[in-house]
């Protein structure tokens, strides 16, 4: 009968404890998650009816916990898009208890509009993003239980608009700004899309290399908490963006957080029933642990780096590895033809020099191999010989760089030197042809114009096509025959360069 009894009062007092605080989070997060990806609220697109109902849904449950606005005694935060009102953040603050450090801000934000009706189909967005609202909600619960323990503040955000265009983080970022805070945060961290732990196989934090110790800082297993996680450094894929973006680019530590894109993304199937709740309540505890190290860690938390394509100003000094395809030919102004083209290879170095984000004074140290046929002397538009040269090739120009820093368009303008290293003139055994052509290639160089146009993808990538026109004569003749045709050599380069 004892031991019945001290069974029965473990069993008492292991449900009191942590399973059923855990089992009332997870409760809670699936309410939250069904509630925003329900067919009631159509997708929640921003501006529509629907995403205020989902503001309302948010601001109770905020209310409810105890959780404070940062400003003006609501959590609303209002902006205009396109001349339009009817876009909202809703932003709360817990406060830190550490007199100096609650002036530091840590955020932690998730958006909550997602696509609408296209097409009559409802686009509900459980994992995107209902997910990261219910984890941020939930992640404020917790710290409020522990709001004794902060010492910096934290400020949690729901966003709109983000499938338009990151509009809400872009709008908290410049408040942020412009009331002179944004100096402040220490961390943003956008939960976007964290629904579906077990079968992306990890909580992705992507942005750890911003912070000073960020691999430490991150731990699970020094929080405490068992969760797998995979880190990335830097957020550098040029084909995502989250609401880190507007923060990133402002020079703020920033992690995306999320558990891939495994789930239908942007699709009408992602609904609230494929939702991972057992995994999204880990992630919840493991953000909200991860967020009371941070609120209070002492001492500076960025590291001073940015991801390359948050950068928005280009490095001084930039320094590649190019190769290429080329085509030459020869121009006759005396003469009613031009030579036909052949094509070669070149590969070297790319330097550039950026003057600002718009000009740039860009320098090739290339070797190339050039081909040009020679025409017949007596029967021009045939090509019997070919003229063989390689040369250290040094094109220096101008650059004009269009739209933003990490993927930029540009034009070039300037000239360029070729040294040739060697030259001869060969007779392809495809060909008879009875006259010997001669190139008078006494001189060491050739001197020309140069421009061109590209396309900088990313950091790294580069597609630049040049146009070089000689200034420089090359004669050409028969042996026996007069006059000399004078001649001048073109070449266009196609390079791809990889820059460090
Ligand atoms: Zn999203």
């Amino acid at each position: 009968m004892k031991q019945l009894f001290y069974f029965i009062a473990a069993i008492l007092l292991l449900c009191s404890t942590c399973p059923a605080q855990s089992q009332t989070q997870r409760t809670r997060l699936e309410k939250h998650v069904y509630t925003l990806a329900s067919d009631s609220l159509q997708g929640r697109r921003a501006g529509s009816p629907d995403a205020e109902k989902a503001r309302q849904y948010i601001e109770r449950e905020w209310l409810d916990m105890g959780l404070k606005p940062l400003w003006d005694g609501t959590f609303r935060s209002a902006f205009e898009l396109f001349g339009q009102s009817g876009y909202c953040n809703l932003v709360g603050l817990i406060e830190g208890s550490d007199p100096v450090l609650k002036q530091e801000y840590i955020i932690v934000g998730g958006h909550y509009d997602h696509l609408g009706v296209q097409n009559d189909q409802v686009y509900n967005g459980a994992d995107d993003n209902a997910s990261g609202t219910a984890c941020v909600t939930e992640i404020a619960r917790q710290l409020l239980a522990r709001q004794s323990e902060l010492k910096r503040s934290v400020i949690i955000c729901a966003f709109d608009a983000e499938e338009i265009g990151l509009h809400g983080s872009s709008f908290l970022a410049n408040t942020l700004k412009t009331k002179g805070m944004i100096d402040r945060v220490k961390l943003m961290m956008s939960v976007d899309m964290v629904g579906w732990l077990r079968q992306g196989g990890a909580l992705e934090l992507q942005g750890t290399g911003t912070l000073a110790n960020g691999d430490n800082l991150t731990s699970p297993k020094s929080l405490g908490i068992d969760i797998p996680i995979r880190t990335k450094r830097f957020e550098n894929s040029i084909f995502t963006a989250t609401d880190t973006e507007p923060f990133a680019k402002k020079g703020i530590p920033t992690l995306a957080i999320t558990t891939g894109i495994k789930s239908p993304y942007h699709k009408p199937e992602d609904d609230a029933n494929l939702i991972d709740y057992e995994g999204l309540d880990r992630v919840t505890d493991y953000l909200a642990a991860f967020t009371l190290r941070l609120a209070s860690t002492e001492g500076d938390l960025g590291s001073g780096k940015v991801a390359e394509k948050h950068r928005t100003k280009v490095p001084l000094l930039e320094a590649g590895l190019q190769v290429g395809y080329n085509s030459s030919w020869l121009q006759f102004p005396n003469a009613a033809f031009n030579g036909k083209s052949l094509s070669g290879l070149h590969g070297g170095l790319a330097l550039q020099l950026n003057l600002g984000n718009t000009f740039s004074v860009h320098a090739d140290l290339i070797y190339s191999l050039f081909r040009t046929p020679l025409p017949h002397i007596e029967q021009p538009f045939v090509s019997a010989f070919r003229m063989r040269q390689q040369a250290v090739l040094l094109p220096l120009t101008l650059q004009l760089n269009i739209s933003n820093v990490s993927n930029r368009f540009f034009f070039n303008f300037g000239g360029y030197a070729a040294y040739l290293t060697a030259h001869d003139v060969y007779k392809p055994n495809t060909v008879d042809g009875p006259a010997v052509m001669k190139a008078d290639l006494s001189y060491p160089a050739e001197l020309g114009i140069a421009w061109g146009v590209g396309f900088r993808l990313g950091y790294h990538y580069e597609f630049r096509i040049y146009n070089l026109h000689a200034l420089t004569p090359v004669y050409l003749s028969g042996v026996s025959a007069e006059p000399q045709y004078k001649s001048f050599p073109n070449h266009s380069t196609l390079s791809l360069a990889y820059y460090f």
